[in-house]
């Protein structure tokens, strides 16, 4: 299938208000460009050494989502330009978020990564860190940096129910902290969870934020990292 039938049968799947990132990871810039001549706008990388070439190549009405892993020392090298960051998983990285955000003068929005799933292997922080972050003195000085909501990704499996179950547990965690009162640069509003192969059990489980990369430009050559 085309990248642009792709596309428009994801849409008819997406109800309002869901915004749809492509995953543009190992995809080269022409194939990209198919994506964006089809109206879509909001990309995602989880590289930054990818992210920087295409940024620089590619439109600049794009919104450039980083959702891998993202290392401390590359976040100066997305901070001017990055509209989303969906996996901040330590203290550590949202200070350095906030550090580039003040020297390129943005506020940078981003989402904390919640750990899901059953794998040991995989990113986030547990609800119990978050809960404790929550109360932290950090958040008095952590002036350029907002935050959108909670990211997560469910155990790589067949088992549908257990995938529901963990998008589930996201959700209700993300309700529990909308209704506390948190600190000011916390804006409660999304919730990235979906990839290709569970988008809809996301959607069905209240994900405002899919992430979709070989339902849109066909199969890698090798697994999403985790
Ligand atoms: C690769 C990747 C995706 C998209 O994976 P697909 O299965 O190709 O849709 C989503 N989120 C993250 C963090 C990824 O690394």
């Amino acid at each position: 299938m085309s990248i642009q039938k792709n596309l428009l049968k994801l849409k008819k799947n997406v109800p309002e208000g869901c915004t749809l990132i492509a995953v543009c990871k190992t995809q080269p810039v022409d194939r990209i460009m198919e994506a964006y001549d089809c109206g879509q706008r909001v990309f995602g990388e989880n590289k930054v050494q990818e992210l920087i070439p295409k940024y620089e190549a590619l439109p600049k009405d794009i919104s450039w989502h980083a959702i891998g892993h993202l290392q401390t020392n590359k976040v100066k090298f997305i901070a001017p330009f990055v509209s989303l960051i969906h996996s901040v998983d330590s203290p550590k990285l949202l200070e350095e978020i906030h550090k580039q955000g003040l020297k390129v003068n943005r506020i940078i929005s981003t989402l904390l990564q919640i750990h899901i799933a059953e794998e040991e292997t995989k990113f986030g922080f547990s609800e119990e860190e978050i809960i404790e972050l929550l109360s932290s003195h950090m958040w008095n000085n952590l002036r350029n940096i907002q935050v959108k909501g909670l990211m997560g990704m469910a155990t790589l499996t067949e088992n549908e129910d257990q995938i529901r179950r963990e998008f589930r547990s996201l959700k209700i965690f993300f309700e529990k902290l909308k209704s506390r009162i948190l600190p000011a640069q916390f804006q409660m509003q999304e919730l990235s969870m979906g990839m290709s192969g569970d988008f809809k059990i996301a959607l069905e489980e209240g994900s405002t934020m899919i992430r979709v990369g070989s339902a849109i430009f066909g199969q890698r050559n090798f697994p999403p990292e985790k």
